[in-house]
């Protein structure tokens, strides 16, 4: 077995939100299979995680593996522009047909930042085409999380979005406060009063309004009322703004239904798609957009081309791992597994809400949310679930999961009884 060296990494390489001056421990994994991660000791995790929402057929699948193999002894890339090649015709042909009817329009992108980024130019593309440039502006709700690219980063939540630290770089866009109604609440018209304000007094400044539907991810972890998501829709329309459902977290049926969107029974104009879109084997994502847009820019200035176009665009060997992954997701049964997840997670999270350090227990399609009062210490909390068998990475106030859908009854039970733990550990 290879030995990793963790001296090097901990001095020369940079992990995910970490400072080089003071590294945070990190676990060296040799392999994975299904729900188990292998660290090098020879420990095996359950993983909680899918790899931040993305591995949700599990580790080593067979047919995902083979999908690979066979790619790569065809090609493992070659360029986008002016080529194509089956992957990519492939992998689009079932977005379409995954995604609600008027979305027919696919643009490949590598990671889910850029296709959140593509969708924002899509939007402001679609204004200035249809003379309307002074449409300029986003507007969305706080809370949200949309990635880490400058225009990504500038519709996530200003306060845990880091944007002090980059004041003056960051274009400045519309905020409205976060619904506060959640999915299972009595609805309240007040609740949409907010943004119906911001975008009367500015609607003629706004290209589009972008959200995560229904679920709020990274943001926050929050769950929302479907009829938020259903007025806002509506109030697009009226003030003649496009919507964009950033589905990167949610889509793939994380939430129970395929998109997060079905659960108000919108369309948007413009949908992101990432994490999950490859189950967890490549960097992949993809924004879909409308005839409509697609043809409004296609008649706009600068010969109406759509301006970008990644060296990486439509890489074959993860269009291929994605065409197959989206064959399973057709093909499974992920409903079944997603409600039976949510069920337990319901069940065996609810204990942790009547300990004294606990604030909220919530759980939403195959996704448990445990919130504490006060931040967690994640090294810390890192080393007892490890302890414990169970790879599970919690933010802030935030211990969180969200399986592969393969998972079993006794494995999640693991994760649960290990969440319980901590929670009790830290209250006692
Ligand atoms: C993860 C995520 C992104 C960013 O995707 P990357 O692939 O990390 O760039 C954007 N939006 C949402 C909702 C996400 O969860």
């Amino acid at each position: 077995m290879q030995l990793i060296d963790h001296v090097f990494d901990q001095r020369h390489i940079w992990h995910p939100y970490t400072s080089l001056t003071t590294p945070l421990p990190v676990y060296p994994v040799v392999s994975a299979q299904g729900v188990e991660l292998q660290l090098e000791s020879g420990e095996r995790l359950v993983d909680g995680m899918a790899s931040w929402w993305s591995a949700v057929h599990g580790y080593n699948h067979p047919e995902l593996n083979a999908a690979a193999k066979a790619q790569i002894d065809q090609m493992a890339h070659v360029m986008f522009g002016g080529i194509t090649h089956a992957p990519a015709v492939d992998v689009s042909k079932r977005l379409v047909a995954l995604t609600p009817d008027p979305l027919d329009a696919v643009f490949l992108a590598d990671s889910g930042s850029i296709a959140v980024e593509v969708a924002i130019k899509m939007a402001l593309q679609y204004q200035v085409s249809r003379g309307k440039p002074s449409k300029s502006s986003l507007i969305t709700i706080r809370q949200g999380y949309h990635g880490d690219t400058f225009a990504a980063m500038s519709v996530c939540d200003p306060v845990n979005g880091m944007h002090e630290l980059f004041t003056g770089i960051l274009p400045k866009h519309y905020f409205v406060p976060a619904p506060t109604l959640r999915p299972w609440d009595a609805w309240d018209e007040h609740e949409m009063a907010a943004l119906r304000n911001e975008l009367e007094q500015h609607h003629e400044h706004i290209a589009a309004l972008i959200l995560e539907p229904i679920v709020q991810g990274a943001g926050g972890m929050r769950f929302y009322h479907p009829n938020y998501l259903k007025r806002a829709r509506a109030l697009c329309d009226q003030f003649d703004i496009l919507l964009i459902a950033d589905e990167i977290a949610t889509g793939f049926g994380r939430t129970g239904k395929l998109f997060a969107c079905e659960h108000a029974q919108i369309v948007p104009d413009i949908l992101c798609v990432g994490k999950a879109l490859s189950g967890g084997y490549m960097t992949l994502a993809a924004t879909l957009t409308t005839r409509e847009v697609a043809d409004t820019i296609g008649h706009g200035p600068g010969g109406g081309a759509l301006m970008h176009g990644p060296t990486f665009m439509g890489n074959p060997l993860a269009c291929a791992v994605a065409a197959k992954s989206l064959e399973l997701i057709a093909r499974n049964d992920w409903q079944a597994q997603v409600a039976a997840i949510g069920r337990q997670l319901s069940e065996e999270l609810a204990p942790c809400a009547a300990l004294q350090g606990v604030a909220d227990v919530r759980c939403f399609g195959a996704i448990g949310v445990v919130e504490m009062h006060q931040p967690v210490d994640v090294a810390e909390a890192q080393r007892f679930f490890v302890s414990q068998g169970v790879w599970i990475r919690p933010f802030g106030k935030l211990i969180y999961i969200m399986p592969p859908y393969i998972i079993t009854q006794a494995q999640l039970a693991r994760l649960t009884t290990a969440i319980f733990a901590w929670c009790k550990q830290v209250s006692d």
